[in-house]
C-alpha cells in the first residue's frame, strides 16, 4: 500500500511524506500538493510506521476542507481506517475533548454552544440594557479578538483606559457572565477551554502520536497553543501552509507562528514544493503577477505543470444585474460548448463578501442552474430551521435564556416583546434562568413582577407545554424507545408548523417546508442506530487510565451531539457531501471559505475598489492575498468581472490590484469571453486519473465545433457522445467528471 501512496507523488512531496523529522513544515504555493502531501503522510504513518489511526490528530480550518481531506485519506487507507482518525476543525476536535473530559475542569455535562447569532443577541441586549453607544457587532468581534489573544475580561479590565475601553470591558464582562449563567460556550471558548483542559490534564492526550495541520498560515495564538498541547509528548508534528495565502489576519491569525514554531523546535525541517498541478499556466501567471505586487514578499519559484491554456478573462459589465446575467450565460455557454463535459458542479462563483450574492442567485434561479452556497450563508440560519433547532436546544438545555427569549413567542402567542424583555431582566436580577421563571409562573409557584395579561399567560403556558412535552419524551427515552426524529416530529406537530408556515409565508412556504423536511431527514439519519453508533465511535476518544470519561448513549446525548454537530456544520450541503452524496450544483462561496478547494471554472465578480479591497479592510496586503487565493482556485478557466455601477448604482472603479502596470497583459479584456474557434484541443488530461484521457493527448485528437455549436473529435464523434465514448484499446470508458484543464488556445 505504501508504494501506491508514494507513486502518485513527485520527489519533493515524497521526501516530505517519508521524512523522519519529528517536526516538519511544508511551505509551498497554492496547488503544489500540500494537502495531498499531508494526507499521504497520514496514510504513510499508518501503513509504514504502524501508527494507530485513533492516535493521529488531523486538523484543518473549515468543515468543507475537513471533509475533502477525509475523502483523500480514505482514498489511500479505506473508509474504515479513515473513520478512526481524530480528524476535523480545531473547533470540532476541541468539542470532542470537552464533551468527553470536560467534567474534569468543572464543565457541566450538558453545556450548550452559543452560535454566532446567540453571541450577537447577547451582546446586543447588554449594549441596549446599559444604554451604551458602542456598536454591538463590533463589540462582539472585539470580544472574539481579545479571546483569540488569550485575554480574558478581567485581564482586559485591568489594562483598560477610561472611556471606550472601559465601556467595552464592561460589555465583555457581562457577556461572559451571561454565557456562564446559561451554561454556554461560544466558539472561542471551545478552543480556550480545551487548552485549559489539556494543560491541567495532559493525560487526555497521552495517546497522541502524530499531529498534522493544514493551512497553518491561518492559525491564531490559541490554535498554536492547542497544537503545542496536543503534541505534548514530543510526537510528530507536520504542518503545511503558505504565507501568501494568509487571509485570517483580521481574526488574529499570526503568520509569525511559522517562525515561532522553528524557535520552539530548532530541529524543524522545512520542505518547499515548487510545481503547480492545479491551474493552467495562464491562470498561474496572472495570479503570480498579482501576488508579486507585494514587494516585501520574498520571491518564490512556482512552475506550472499544465500547458498555458487560455488567458483569464477580465470583463466590465454595466451593472451588478448585468454582471450576473452575463456570468450565468457564460456558464451555460461553456457547458454547451463542451458538450456536457462540464457539470454545474465544475463551476464556482467566489465572492469577497457573502452579501453581494443576491443578483447572482437570482440569475441562476431564473436560468434554472442548480447552485449551493458555502461559507457565510447557512442553512441553519434560515428562520424556519433555526426555530425548530432552537426548540430542540431549549428542550435539551432549558437554561439557554437567549434561545428561550427568541422562541417563547414564535409562532406568535401574544407574548409581547416588552413582556419578554421584562421577564428576562427579572430572571437575571433574581439569578434565575428565563425558563425557570416562566415555568414557575405558569405552574403557579411564583408571582412575577412583570405584568402578564390573560392572553400572555395563555401564550406562556402553551410554550411551556411544548417544551415539557419534548422534555418528557427525552426523559422517557432513557430506555431508548424513542429516537431523535420522533422528538423533531413532536415539535413540528405540537407547533402545527406546516400550517404556521403556510399562513406566515404565503409566497414561499413550500420552499421553507422543504427546509424543515431536510432537517427531519437529518434527524432520521442521526437516529439510525448504526449511524449513531458510528457517530459515537467517530467522536469517541480512547480510554485513558485513571481519567474518567463520559459515554454517550441516551437520546439526551444523541440530541446534544446532533445539536453540537449542527452548531459546527456550515450547511446541509456540506453535510450531504460528508455523507458521500456529491451534488450536481454550482458553488457560490466566499473566498475565505473556498480556501484549499479547486474548480475547473471560477468566476470572481465585483472586482472593484470597496469590494476587493474591501472598504472596511485595514490590511490591503491581506486583501491582495485574498484575491490571489480566489484566482488560484481555478484549474482551466478564470473570469474576473466588475460592474461599472454597483447595486447602489454608484460608479465603481476597477480594483486597484487589477489596475497596476502590466496586469492587463495577463488578461483577455475584450471580445467574446472565449473565442470558440481558438479552442482546438484538450490541453491536458480531461480527468487526471482517467487512462482514456491520455489517449486523447497521445493521438493528438482535436475537438472542433461546427456552425451549430456541435463538437466533433477528429471530425468524427458528435459532442453528446463524448461522455459515452469507448476508447477500446485506449482502456476504459471516458467519464466526464471534474476535468482538470479543458482548454488550450490555438497558439
Ligand atoms: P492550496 O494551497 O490551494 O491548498 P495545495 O498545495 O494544498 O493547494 P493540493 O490541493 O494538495 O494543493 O493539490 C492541488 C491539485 O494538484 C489537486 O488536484 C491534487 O490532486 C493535484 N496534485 C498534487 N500533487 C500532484 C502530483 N504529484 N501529481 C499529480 N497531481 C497532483
Ligand atoms: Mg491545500
Amino acid at each position: 500500500m505504501d508504494s501506491d501512496i508514494l507513486a502518485s507523488l513527485n520527489s519533493a512531496q515524497s521526501d516530505a511524506v517519508t521524512s523522519q523529522a519529528l517536526v516538519l513544515q511544508v511551505l509551498a504555493p497554492p496547488g503544489s500538493g500540500k494537502t495531498k502531501t499531508l494526507t499521504a503522510r497520514v496514510a504513510h504513518l499508518i501503513a509504514r510506521h504502524q501508527l494507530k489511526p485513533w492516535n493521529i490528530i488531523v486538523c484543518t480550518f473549515t468543515v468543507k476542507a475537513a471533509s475533502e481531506m477525509k475523502d483523500r485519506i480514505q482514498g489511500f487507507v479505506g473508509a474504515e481506517v479513515a473513520k478512526q482518525l481524530k480528524l476535523g476543525t480545531f473547533h470540532s476536535i476541541s468539542l470532542r475533548y470537552l464533551k468527553q473530559y470536560g467534567q474534569h475542569i468543572g464543565l457541566d455535562k450538558d453545556f450548550g454552544i452559543a452560535d454566532t447569532s446567540d453571541s450577537k443577541a447577547i451582546v446586543k441586549r447588554i449594549v441596549k440594557k446599559n444604554d451604551l453607544t458602542i456598536d454591538a457587532t463590533q463589540a462582539r468581534n472585539r470580544i472574539s479578538t481579545q479571546k483569540a489573544k488569550g485575554i480574558d475580561c478581567e485581564q482586559f479590565m485591568k489594562g483598560a483606559k477610561k472611556g471606550d475601553q472601559q465601556e467595552f470591558g464592561q460589555v465583555y464582562r457581562d457577556y461572559e457572565a451571561t454565557l456562564k449563567a446559561s451554561n454556554l460556550l461560544d466558539y472561542d471558548d471551545l478552543l480556550l477551554r480545551c487548552g485549559f483542559l489539556l494543560r491541567s490534564h495532559p493525560q487526555c492526550v497521552s495517546n497522541v502520536e502524530a499531529l498534522l495541520i493544514d493551512e497553518f498560515q491561518d492559525t491564531n495564538n490559541i490554535q498554536y497553543d492547542l497544537m503545542t498541547l496536543f503534541a505534548q509528548r514530543q510526537n510528530r508534528i507536520t504542518i503545511v501552509g503558505d504565507p501568501d495565502q494568509s487571509i485570517y489576519g483580521f481574526r488574529s491569525a499570526e503568520i509569525k507562528n511559522l517562525t515561532r514554531m522553528k524557535e520552539q523546535w530548532p530541529d524543524t525541517l522545512t520542505i518547499n514544493l515548487e510545481e503547480n498541478y492545479r491551474s493552467s499556466g495562464a491562470i498561474l501567471h496572472a495570479a503570480q503577477n498579482i501576488i508579486e505586487q507585494d514587494e516585501s514578499r520574498p520571491p518564490k519559484t512556482l512552475q506550472a505543470t499544465h500547458s498555458h491554456g487560455l488567458r483569464p478573462i477580465l470583463r466590465k459589465l454595466p451593472s451588478a444585474t448585468g454582471e450576473a446575467t452575463w456570468l450565468v450565460s457564460e456558464v451555460q455557454r461553456i457547458q454547451k460548448m463542451t458538450g456536457g463535459l462540464l457539470q454545474p458542479s465544475d463551476f464556482a462563483v467566489l465572492l469577497r463578501s457573502a452579501t453581494i450574492s443576491r443578483p447572482i442567485e437570482h440569475a441562476l434561479g431564473k436560468a434554472g442552474v442548480p447552485y449551493r452556497m458555502i461559507g457565510g450563508m447557512k442553512f441553519y440560519d434560515r428562520i424556519e430551521v433555526k426555530l425548530i433547532v432552537d426548540y430542540l436546544r431549549v428542550i435539551s438545555h432549558p437554561d439557554n435564556s437567549e434561545a428561550v427569549a427568541r422562541i417563547v413567542n414564535m409562532p406568535a402567542r401574544r407574548v409581547g416583546e416588552a413582556t419578554i424583555k421584562s421577564l428576562l431582566e427579572e430572571a437575571r436580577s433574581q439569578d434565575l434562568s428565563l425558563w425557570r421563571l416562566i415555568l414557575d409562573t405558569v405552574q403557579g409557584r411564583r408571582r412575577p413582577t412583570t405584568k402578564l395579561n390573560d392572553p400572555s399567560m395563555k401564550g406562556l403556558s402553551i410554550f411551556v407545554d411544548v417544551i415539557l412535552c419534548g422534555h418528557t419524551k427525552l426523559l422517557s427515552s432513557q430506555t431508548e424507545a424513542v429516537i431523535l426524529v420522533d422528538l423533531v416530529n413532536l415539535v413540528v406537530k405540537k407547533l402545527s408548523f406546516q400550517s404556521y408556515l403556510t399562513k406566515k409565508y404565503p409566497e414561499d412556504h413550500e420552499a421553507r417546508w422543504t427546509n424543515v423536511e431536510e432537517l427531519i431527514a437529518q434527524a432520521i439519519d442521526a437516529s439510525d442506530p448504526e449511524r449513531l453508533q458510528a457517530m459515537l465511535q467517530e467522536n469517541a476518544l480512547p480510554t485513558i487510565d485513571g481519567l474518567e470519561q463520559r459515554t454517550a448513549s441516551s437520546l439526551d446525548d444523541m440530541l446534544s451531539l446532533f445539536l453540537a454537530n449542527i452548531a459546527l456544520t456550515a450547511s446541509t450541503q456540506e453535510k450531504a457531501e460528508q455523507d458521500g452524496e456529491k451534488l450536481q450544483q454550482l458553488t457560490i462561496s466566499t473566498i475565505h471559505a473556498a480556501k484549499g478547494l479547486e474548480w475547473p471554472v471560477v468566476f470572481i465578480p465585483a472586482c472593484y475598489d470597496g469590494s476587493i479591497p474591501h472598504s472596511r479592510a485595514e490590511d490591503h496586503d491581506e486583501e491582495r492575498r485574498l484575491l490571489y487565493v480566489g484566482m488560484t482556485r481555478a484549474q482551466a478557466l478564470l473570469y474576473l468581472s466588475c460592474p461599472i455601477k454597483n447595486t447602489k448604482r454608484e460608479e465603481t472603479s476597477l480594483s486597484t490590484f487589477l489596475l497596476q502596470p502590466g496586469v492587463s497583459g495577463f488578461f483577455e479584456e475584450h471580445g467574446p469571453s472565449i473565442a470558440l474557434s481558438s479552442v482546438t484541443g484538450l490541453a491536458t488530461t480531461l480527468r487526471r486519473d482517467c487512462p482514456s484521457t491520455a489517449v486523447i493527448n497521445k493521438d493528438k485528437r482535436t475537438l472542433e465545433r461546427d456552425e451549430d455549436n456541435y463538437w466533433s473529435v477528429n471530425g468524427e464523434e458528435p459532442p453528446e457522445e463524448i461522455a459515452k465514448w469507448d476508447y477500446g484499446k485506449g482502456g476504459g470508458k471516458f467519464e466526464p467528471t471534474r476535468p482538470a484543464a479543458v482548454f488550450s488556445s490555438a497558439a
